[in-house]
């Protein structure tokens, strides 16, 4: 049974760094979609494919949610810290390793802003659970022990399926990039099954392919990328080919710290909560590239992010500060139709 593809209208609802729930209200059986929440985001998936390619889809993801959570025991990567924790070796499956080789180039060529490798820090800010309360700040003593020890995926050895650490303060966290890893396996299948007009959201991290229908004829996805400070969108864009856009947002999890709102983002180099840029935006073919690209981005900061994007050679970007103004790159200025003309004037292309 096929069916006809989701319109342009839906698909406004699919805001990266947004979720519309509303649109989900008005999911009508006869398009091909699946709504669920995985890592702590609804997930959506709009595509015209068989039941079963997308009931598979949603498997996928949802083994990814249960294996790779860096704070519920029972999944693959708990099971890989507590050993680190103890310093023994424990096994790891082919797609952890390979998320793990992919983690650490990333990390090294994001000058360590992008670091899979400081979960011990993350937990230690209150970020490992599914509730967010308030409370204290970790003890500086305590902060020190985590820079002191400098976690970095160069110190995992990988041996016969076994990985092992040198440093028992590594803790694993993947929560910068899974979204991104998964949304790719997600295209990946549905495009193996040969559909190949599809959006997933991911609690607004969001891939695209193909192209949507409008009036029975072929139209370009838009998107629309979250205005971090007010309701709504601060420029939208349509994504060519099969496209990643993902949000990293101080405001997406945080934590009243000695009432002072953090964010679930942390320097690896101080250990401590990011504090510049509100709203990073990466574009890249790779949604596990774009995903991880704009945590660095975002803990780099106005100073050093362009620096760490040309290592990264990651091109199209768009950052937002406290204020309410960006930066937007060269490359992907020419492609932002951005919501008015007070919105574009606090915009520098760089
Ligand atoms: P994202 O929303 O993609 O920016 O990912 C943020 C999540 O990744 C946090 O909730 C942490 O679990 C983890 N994380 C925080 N800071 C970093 C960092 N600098 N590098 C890698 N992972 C991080
Ligand atoms: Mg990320």
């Amino acid at each position: 049974m096929d069916i006809a593809l989701p319109t342009r209208r839906d698909v406004l609802g699919a805001l990266a760094g947004t979720l519309l729930l509303g649109d989900v209200a008005r999911a009508d059986a006869a398009r091909r979609r699946r709504e669920h929440f995985l890592f702590g985001s609804p997930v959506r998936l709009i595509a015209r494919g068989g039941e079963a390619t997308l009931d598979a889809v949603m498997a996928e993801l949802a083994l990814i949610h249960r294996e790779w959570n860096a704070w519920k025991p029972g999944g693959e990567l708990g099971r890989l810290n507590a050993a680190l924790r103890a310093g023994r070796a424990a096994p790891a499956s082919v797609p952890l390793q390979q998320m793990i080789a992919m983690s650490t180039r990333l990390e090294r060529d994001s000058f360590g802003f992008f670091n899979a490798g400081i979960g011990a820090a993350v937990g230690g800010w209150g970020f490992h659970d599914d509730v967010m309360r308030p409370g204290d700040a970790p003890r500086e003593a305590e902060r020190r022990h985590w820079r002191a020890a400098s976690p970095s995926l160069a110190q995992l050895e990988l041996r016969g399926g076994l990985v092992a650490s040198r440093n028992p303060v590594l803790q694993l966290d993947f929560g910068a990039v899974a979204k991104g890893v998964a949304i790719d396996r997600a295209l990946d299948r549905l495009q193996a099954a040969g559909v190949h007009d599809a959006i997933v959201d991911l609690g607004g991290n969001l891939a695209a392919m193909g192209h949507t229908v409008e009036a029975g004829r072929p139209r370009p996805w838009q998107i629309g990328i979250r205005d971090p400070h007010e309701p709504g969108v601060i420029a939208t864009l349509a994504p060519r080919g099969r496209e990643a856009v993902v949000t990293s947002g101080s405001y997406e999890r945080w934590r009243e710290v000695d009432g002072q709102r953090v964010t679930h983002i942390l320097d690896p180099h101080t250990a401590a909560p990011a504090a510049a840029w509100v709203s990073v935006t990466v574009l890249h073919p790779s949604a596990a590239f774009a995903d991880a690209a704009a945590t660095a981005l975002l803990v780099a900061g106005p100073q050093r992010w362009r620096r760490v994007a040309e290592r990264l050679r990651v091109t199209q970007v768009l950052a937002i500060d406290g204020d309410g103004r960006g930066e937007v790159s060269g490359a992907l200025a020419p492609r932002l139709q951005f919501a008015d003309a007070a919105t574009r004037r606090r915009m520098t292309i760089v």
